[in-house]
């Protein structure tokens, strides 16, 4: 039987870790063959086409998606997914730390697709799917310079729909709420009791626990994939009803 990615090439930015290990798992189980553009692959899966590169650095993307399409000989899904994490209000960060984060999560997401374009122009199957956040819909205390960032995604989301729609590729985003990653995990561990802070932050979610990694990638796959050949410009959102909820948890 074949599977659902069948002959299809997909690239995961940040597929070393986390929510894109996951994706990068998700779409090989599906017959994808999945190359990981990471600044550090030593996480990558066996049996992905690890590519180190830096997002930030326009002549290195170019070169991992120059080396993607030149290994594979082709380029179906791109998923953008890299992201780092910043904490405090305005007053908190100053200028170059917002640059410093907005090269990363804004501008990385450009030159990605950008590099990436040619190559889609030439799938049947093109579709592009950027991990976003509910930070980019629900105003977070103590997350500006993040939120900023992700608004920036969906915007750019949106607006690269628009822009290729006739060129048959798709463009979507996923906004996953609070996700068991090593990102999570890095923050839990820097409180001053661990397991007590899991515990408070598991109780703050609707659903009462952390989405899983697992959970992303599966809606991820389906923005993805052909099976979503209507769906453009648009978001899933996998937060255990954070976003849309008025709920307090029981
Ligand atoms: P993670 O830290 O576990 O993994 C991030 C990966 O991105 C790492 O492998 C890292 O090496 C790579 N990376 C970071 N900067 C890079 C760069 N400049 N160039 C190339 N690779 C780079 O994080 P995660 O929790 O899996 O987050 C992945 C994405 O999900 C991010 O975009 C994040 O904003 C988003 N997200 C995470 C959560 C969450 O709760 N974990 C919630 C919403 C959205």
């Amino acid at each position: 039987m074949s599977a659902e990615f069948d002959g299809l090439v997909a690239v995961v930015t940040g597929g070393a870790s986390g929510i894109g290990a996951a994706i990068a798992a998700e779409l090989g189980a599906r017959g994808a063959q999945v190359a990981v553009l990471d600044r550090d692959v030593t996480g990558a899966a066996d049996g992905v086409f690890g590519v180190v590169a830096d997002v930030t650095d326009d002549a290195s993307v170019r070169a991992a998606i120059e080396a993607v399409v030149e290994h594979f000989g082709r380029l179906d899904i791109v998923v953008n997914n890299a992201g780092i994490g910043a904490q405090g209000t305005v007053e908190d960060n100053p200028d170059a730390e917002w640059q410093r984060v907005w090269d990363v999560n804004v501008l990385g997401m450009v030159r990605v697709a950008r590099a990436a374009l040619p190559a889609l122009r030439r799938s049947p199957a093109a579709a592009i799917v950027n991990t976003c956040s509910v930070a980019a819909n629900v105003g977070l205390p103590q997350r500006a310079l993040y939120s900023a960032t992700k608004g920036a995604v969906l915007g750019l989301t949106r607006a690269m729909a628009a822009d290729h729609l006739r060129e048959g590729i798709r463009v979507n985003c996923v906004n996953p709420g609070t996700a068991d990653t090593p990102w999570v995990g890095r923050l839990l561990s820097a409180a001053a009791d661990p397991v007590a802070e899991r515990a408070a932050l598991e109780a703050r979610q609707p659903h009462g626990r952390l989405v899983s990694a697992a959970e992303v990638a599966d809606a991820v796959a389906y923005l993805a994939s052909p099976r979503s050949r209507s769906t453009t410009g648009t978001s899933i959102t996998v937060d255990g009803g954070l976003e849309s909820l008025r709920l307090r948890p029981a």
